[in-house]
């Protein structure tokens, strides 16, 4: 197959006293994403499709949250490593769309950030790396603001 597509799905708690981080870009808010790393949901979505797309795997097998090493880690570091996996595989990143589900802080100011810090840690132009939002409406834990979710898909080709 020439042409190749992969999907990622993450979801946080957010808690107290992190930094809020989603797509690379922190964002004033009073709570944070829980996670190993840095918990940026975004950028695991992303990592996921891209692994997904040219079969390499799942960030949990590269990245596994039992390793000291991925403690707190930059996420957008490891978005990195992934397009290095990517490129050694003989792939090229065709284009990446998300959607961050978050019933709050709005995120759409902070869209063409995340679009750009992703797209330059994977060597694209920003107009490869697309991010959206969506509420829940108020319906479930995301809704109460007890998380946020993010999906992704990617398209990769052989070069
Ligand atoms: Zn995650």
């Amino acid at each position: 197959m020439k042409v190749r597509v992969g999907i990622g799905f993450d979801i946080h708690r957010l808690v107290a006293d992190r930094p809020l981080l989603v797509g690379g870009v922190r964002i004033p808010y009073p709570k944070g994403l829980a996670g190993h790393s840095d918990g940026d949901v975004l950028l695991h979505a992303m990592i996921d499709a891209l692994l997904g797309a040219t079969g390499l795997g799942s960030i949990g097998e590269h990245f596994p949250d039992t390793d000291p090493r991925f403690s707190g880690r930059d996420s957008l570091d490891l978005l990195g490593a992934v397009a290095q996996l990517v490129r050694d595989a003989g792939f090229d990143v065709g284009n990446i769309d998300s959607n961050v589900i978050a019933e709050e802080p709005k995120l759409f100011p902070y869209f063409r950030s995340m679009e750009s810090s992703t797209a330059s840690k994977l060597g694209l132009l920003p107009s490869q790396v697309t991010v959206k939002a969506k509420t829940m409406e108020g319906l479930g834990s995301i809704g109460r603001g007890e998380a946020i979710a993010a999906q992704a898909v990617a398209l990769v080709y052989l070069r």
